[in-house]
């Protein structure tokens, strides 16, 4: 049993060392994505209005159906998102979504 105690904290102790951390130390050190990462889905804001037209392509494909979209207009009759909601805990990020969406309102 003193064996196995004495390698555990040989294991603690080499970790303790400077130069042998595991862990990456952020915001000093940053991992290096995957080239297919897409981060956290939103819509993209602009300065005057939405760009997205509450075209209800995206919670179509949404497979987990976690994409709320209600639209409205505003008064020169354009469509407009008067709600527009991701449900990110019931979201998979499998990116379904980013994909109709050409004018990269979702990023
Ligand atoms: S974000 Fe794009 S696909 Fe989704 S409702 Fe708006 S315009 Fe349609
Ligand atoms: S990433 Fe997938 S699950 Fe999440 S909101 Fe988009 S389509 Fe839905």
């Amino acid at each position: 049993m003193f064996k196995e105690f004495a390698k555990g904290l040989s294991i603690t102790l080499k970790h303790l060392l400077p130069g042998n951390t595991t862990t990456v130390q952020y915001p000093k050190q940053k991992l290096e994505m995957a080239p297919r990462f897409r981060g956290l889905h939103r819509l993209v804001p602009t300065q005057h209005r939405e760009k997205c037209v509450a075209c209800y392509l995206c919670p179509t494909v949404c497979p987990a159906k976690c994409i709320t979209v209600e639209s409205a207009e505003n008064e020169k009759g354009e469509k407009y998102p008067k709600v527009y909601e991701i449900d990110l805990l019931r979201c998979i990020f499998c990116g379904y979504c980013v994909e109709p969406v050409r004018l990269k309102l979702l990023k």
